[in-house]
């Protein structure tokens, strides 16, 4: 008995000695362990390319650049790299080719390029689901002029920016199921956008139109360069449990976000900053100034316009899913913020709720939501057309006919003739029943 007792104190001891062995090696490697390149994702954009670095540790690097062929040096300071490198400039028009070599535990990079790039490179703390990254865009030198340029419209149509939501480094949220928001909002705008085209006095312009991420600022700042005469962010909701559902429709209010729900939304887009990378925000301060002053001008008619047409998305999101909120939302967040130009966000529904989740990703649910986004949009801009639009030519208020009235006193209280009157309503007679519902022209 006694024996079997030291021999355990024995096994003990002998095991403490071992795990205090393993544990200061390991300890040991891990002071010096290299840094090391776990993962590169590389994102196309038509304006640039952004390349981000998975590394192990707070990156210590250092970069230059080279001519004839251009090419991008990174030597990373310690460093181990992982990263099979062969395929990664596959897709990519800027990048033809990553080599890399190593030398005294430094990993250099080379990036040869098809010209040469502004670039800026920039490390990322851990946030979401990444852990350390070194953030590097390559942006095309000539990109003013042709992002300056109005987009090819017919004088008189409204301009809708279509900006879905997320992309590229950041997913947004994302569904039990594993379905990425960035991906979603993506489908229902390219949808949304063939709409808006199809329909004379109307023009889309895509925020993003394929899977890299616009920071927040260069969202609106898009927006403003193209001219965009109503804009509409396209999200899909998430919370932290799976019981709520239904869409809802957001306009920006300067007030500090109130509701629970509303809280969760602003944190939710500067986490999508974080993972999105936080790159050019810092930037483009002048930029906001100027925003901010425009903003105060026409604070209050866009946030009417905004309201009228959250409550127009709403009366057609209603006929085909259920409603989270059925009366527009306030919030205060960065995409809605150039309150300059009127604007939206559009809650499609809960990525977090199982039912939801499957709907937002079939196809003919993505359509109907588009249309009824469509619809409300159209709706609200033929009851209240722009000055000069199309829709101001052609669109009709409706009157509803009361005892007294006549035709001659409606041409008279509308501003029109009594044979205009009877032309757009297809009247035979001068003769008007009681509750009959007619056509006013909108320009006399
Ligand atoms: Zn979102």
């Amino acid at each position: 008995m006694y024996h079997r007792f030291l021999l355990a104190i024995a096994k003990i001891r002998l095991l403490r000695l071992l795990v205090a062995i393993t544990c200061s090696s390991l300890f040991s490697i891990s002071a010096f362990a290299a840094n090391s390149i776990d993962g590169i994702r590389v994102w196309p954009a038509p304006e640039n390319t952004r390349i981000v670095f998975d590394v192990k540790k707070k990156p210590e690097y250092k970069y230059f650049t080279l001519s004839k062929p251009d090419r991008l040096v990174i030597d990373f300071n310690n460093t181990k790299n992982t990263v099979a490198l062969k395929k990664l400039a596959a897709n990519d028009p800027r990048v033809k080719l990553f080599r890399s070599s190593i030398s005294k535990g430094k990993t250099r990079l080379v990036l040869e390029l098809a010209q040469s790039y502004q670039l800026t490179i920039f490390p990322l703390a851990p946030a979401g689901q990444y852990g350390h990254r070194l953030v590097l865009d390559l942006y095309d030198k000539n990109r003013t002029d042709e992002a300056k340029s109005k987009p090819k419209s017919n004088v008189g149509d409204i301009i809708i920016g279509i900006d879905a939501g997320h992309g590229g480094e950041d997913p947004g949220s994302i569904g039990g199921k594993g379905t990425y928001e960035k991906r979603v909002t993506l489908a229902i705008a390219k949808k949304l956008q063939k709409l808006i085209n199809k329909e004379k006095g109307m023009k889309a312009v895509m925020i993003r139109s394929g899977d890299y991420y616009v920071n927040i600022n260069r969202r609106t700042s898009l927006a403003r360069e193209k001219h965009v005469d109503f804009f509409v962010s396209i999200h899909a909701d998430a919370f932290r449990t799976s019981i709520p559902s239904g869409a809802s429709v957001w306009v920006v209010t300067k007030r500090r976000a109130e509701s629970e729900m509303a809280k969760w939304l602003a944190n939710r887009e500067k986490k999508s900053e974080l993972l999105g990378g936080g790159g050019g925000v810092i930037k483009n301060t002048s930029d906001s100034h100027l925003a901010l002053a425009l903003a105060d001008m026409s604070k209050e008619h866009s946030l009417g316009v905004s309201f009228g047409v959250a409550n127009n998305v709403i009366k057609e999101l209603k006929k085909i899913t259920k409603m989270h909120k059925k009366t527009p939302q306030n919030g205060n967040f960065g995409v809605l913020k150039s309150s300059d130009i009127p604007s939206i966000l559009v809650e499609t529904g809960f990525i977090s709720n199982h039912r939801e989740e499957k709907n937002l990703t079939w196809s003919k649910h993505q359509q109907r939501l588009a249309d009824a986004i469509h619809r409300g949009i159209k709706n609200h801009f033929l009851a209240h057309p722009l000055t000069g639009s199309y829709f101001a030519s052609v669109g009709y208020k409706k009157h509803k006919v009361r005892s007294g009235d006549s035709l001659s006193v409606l041409a008279q209280r509308y501003n029109t003739s009594m044979s205009k009157l009877k032309a757009i309503n297809n009247l035979k007679s001068n003769a008007l029943r009681i509750g009959q519902t007619l056509k006013i022209p909108r320009t006399g």
